[in-house]
């Protein structure tokens, strides 16, 4: 016989989406009395943060000005800081072509455009914030099944346990097949691209600057790291990864040399190299009675503008934005009013960012010459024009929505 417990929520999945929204039911937990359970496959990443070591191949996310500001609501924003690489400026330019866009920190009066973090450290210093909380905490387990029922939702643990929740929290990423028993269907667009993640040592030091480049193959973003790092994110046809992934070291660097140019320096030495295929994908429902889908297993985006946490972080905030405002209403955390107060919050902004990442891709993967000088004008012209560079700034920091 399985072990049963009830739980106000489950949160199916301890990622960096999971983890943020089990650390900012802390209120609801401590106050409200809600009892939360967080259900991770994976075994707990290490939470010691005096420990930690930086690795040279870690892959690292771009932080907009909006998440840090969240980060300091959950009151982990000085952990979070000392492995942060600030960006004082973004350079936006087109292989082959002249226009160029530079925004700054010190132009739009903010101390950084946004933050490098290694997803490692992130990790950490939100799994040390959990352990604060009390929380179930089952992991390593998987959700292998889950079924609808009155009030909520059972959740079958490859643990043995059975877990009925009242509202249940999908943040598994997405590949777990949940949603799909759910019946909830999603669009997949292939982009026929595949990102190649690596660390880069450079020879100049970078001052924060953070690049995108548009190349012919696909967006390349260079991101400042601690030291004299970047990470790489170089996306190419899906087809062609396969023989720069194969390269020897040396190789590769010239490759990318060839490719970037030279206006970070000389590259030195290249780390482990990953490859990720590139769709956009997007669920048909994100919230039912009982049910929010959030994260990855909501909305996975192309890279490019360093938008998916930032988006899903946000998404994290409004739902428990919408869980606070309806406890204190007397409302149960499934209820279908407090869903929809949180999907009235969420709608907008979602379709914004994935109109704006999907946007700059097709946008820049159009080879015809006309729109090619179109796009170098509109760079220059971005350049020039200043509030609607500084707008496109507060987009990308998070800061509007
Ligand atoms: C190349 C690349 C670069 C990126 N760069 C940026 C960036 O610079 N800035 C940015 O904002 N975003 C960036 N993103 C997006 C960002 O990585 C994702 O938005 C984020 O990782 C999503 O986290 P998640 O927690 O939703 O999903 P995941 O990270 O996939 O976590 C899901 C978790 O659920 C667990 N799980 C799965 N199934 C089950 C189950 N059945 N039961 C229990 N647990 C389960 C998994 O073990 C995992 O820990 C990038 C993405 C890519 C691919």
């Amino acid at each position: 016989m399985p072990r049963t417990h009830h739980v106000d929520i489950a949160i199916v999945g301890g990622g960096l989406v999971g983890a943020s929204l089990g650390c900012a039911l802390a209120p609801l937990i401590r106050q409200g009395g809600l009892r939360v359970a967080v259900i991770e496959a994976a075994p707990l990443p290490n939470a010691d943060l005096e420990g930690y070591q930086p690795s040279f191949d870690a892959r690292a996310s771009a932080i907009a000005q909006g998440s840090r500001q969240h980060f300091q609501t959950l009151g982990i924003w000085q952990d979070m800081a000392r492995e942060a690489q600030p960006i004082s400026l973004i350079h936006v330019s087109e292989q082959g072509r002249l226009g160029a866009t530079r925004l700054t920190a010190e132009e739009l009066g903010v101390e950084a455009l946004g933050y490098v973090l290694p997803n490692a450290w992130m990790g950490r210093v939100l799994h040390a914030r959990l352990t604060e909380l009390d929380l179930d905490w089952h992991c390593p387990a998987k959700v292998e099944k889950i079924t609808p029922q009155a009030g909520g939702h059972c959740l079958d643990l490859s643990d043995g346990d059975r877990l009925q929740a009242g509202l249940t929290v999908l943040a598994d990423g997405g590949r777990s097949g949940l949603k799909e028993q759910l019946g909830i269907a999603s669009r997949e667009t292939p982009y026929e691209q595949t990102a190649l993640i690596a660390n880069l040592e450079v020879s100049e030091p970078h001052h924060g600057v953070a690049f995108e480049r548009f190349t012919r193959e696909g967006p390349l973003a260079l991101l400042p790291l601690g030291g004299d790092r970047m990470e790489l994110v170089w996306t190419h046809a899906s087809g062609t990864e396969g023989e720069t992934l194969a390269l020897g070291d040396a190789d590769f660097l010239t490759r990318l040399q060839r490719v970037f140019g030279e206006r970070a320096g000389r590259f030195r030495r290249v780390g482990r190299r990953h490859a990720y295929p590139l769709s956009l994908v997007t669920a048909d429902e994100v919230v039912r009675p009982g049910l929010a889908v959030l994260g990855n297993a909501a909305h996975a985006l192309h890279p490019v503008a360093g938008q998916g946490f930032n988006l899903a972080l946000r998404g994290v905030m409004d739902l428990v934005a919408a869980l606070e405002q309806g406890v204190v209403e007397g409302q149960a955390p499934g209820d279908m009013a407090i869903m929809n107060a949180f999907e009235r919050r969420r709608a907008n902004d979602r379709r914004n960012v994935i109109r704006f990442s999907d946007g700059l891709i097709r946008l820049f993967g159009i080879t015809h010459p006309l729109l090619s000088h179109a796009r170098a004008a509109g760079l220059v012209g971005l350049n020039l024009t200043g509030p609607l560079r500084r707008t496109l700034a507060r987009r990308a920091m998070g800061l509007e929505r």
